[in-house]
């Protein structure tokens, strides 16, 4: 018998337990976010029919085409990309979850009446082409999310450097987090985490594992 998508699925889920179990967390309150860039429509209809509800995106338009062949579905998705300021609008009529905000600009352009969740990207590098605020400008864009009208700030996102053991990167994500929390008390959640290294990140609190090829088998070849 072939593996499919959600028997990668199923084996992602009991790892994720197994883990959680490890470090004495409830597996209840973690959320496995299949991560389906570059992957037809149908491969998250596969997923769906599994029973599975949350998806993530990275692009855009990629992410605009899939979710409106997908309008019949009952599906929460998280755009998890780099967001150009002028796309923003764009991606709230989708997206119920915005993993990515990392400028006071996006902020702006994310104002709304409607709520939307949001995380703020956190950049553990000192590449800013890898997204996500420094740690120093971390106060201030807190303080502009907390003050801008429909955006929930749920807690941080980051992606682990591909230059340090990623433990300690996800333990700095959580150590940044009680800062935060000490602003806004409820932006307890953490999204870090991903195929590699997402038992790590359950060991330092993760809320959202964002998680791609682990489920969906490699990427296709791009056209
Ligand atoms: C693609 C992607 C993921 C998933 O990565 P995998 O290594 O395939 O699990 C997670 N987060 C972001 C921001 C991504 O772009």
């Amino acid at each position: 018998m072939p593996v499919t998508p959600a028997d990668r699925l199923a084996a992602v889920q009991t790892a994720v337990a197994e883990a959680a179990r490890r470090a004495e967390r409830d597996p209840g309150e973690i959320t496995v976010i299949a991560v389906t860039k570059f992957h037809p429509a149908s491969l998250v209809r596969e997923l769906a029919a599994a029973g599975h509800c949350d998806f993530g995106e990275s692009r855009h338009q990629e992410a605009q085409s899939k979710t409106a062949e997908l309008a019949d579905l009952d599906l929460t998705w998280h755009f998890v990309g780099q967001l150009q300021s002028k796309k923003a609008r764009q991606v709230r009529r989708y997206a119920s979850v915005i993993h990515s905000i990392d400028r006071a600009g996006l902020v702006d352009a994310l104002r709304e009446v409607e709520p939307v969740d949001a995380f703020i990207q956190l950049n553990l590098t000192d590449d800013p082409a890898r997204g996500g605020v420094t740690t120093d400008g971390l106060p201030a864009l807190v303080d502009d999310v907390l003050h801008a009208p429909g955006i929930r700030l749920r807690g941080l996102m980051a992606v682990a450097p591909r230059d340090e053991e990623p433990r300690r990167a996800f333990a700095r994500v959580r150590e940044a987090s009680e800062r935060v929390r000490a602003l806004a008390p409820d932006a307890t959640a953490l999204s870090m985490g991903m195929s590699g290294d997402f038992a790590e990140a359950i060991a330092e609190g993760a809320t959202h594992l964002r998680i791609g090829s682990a489920i969906t088998g490699n990427r296709p070849p791009r056209a």
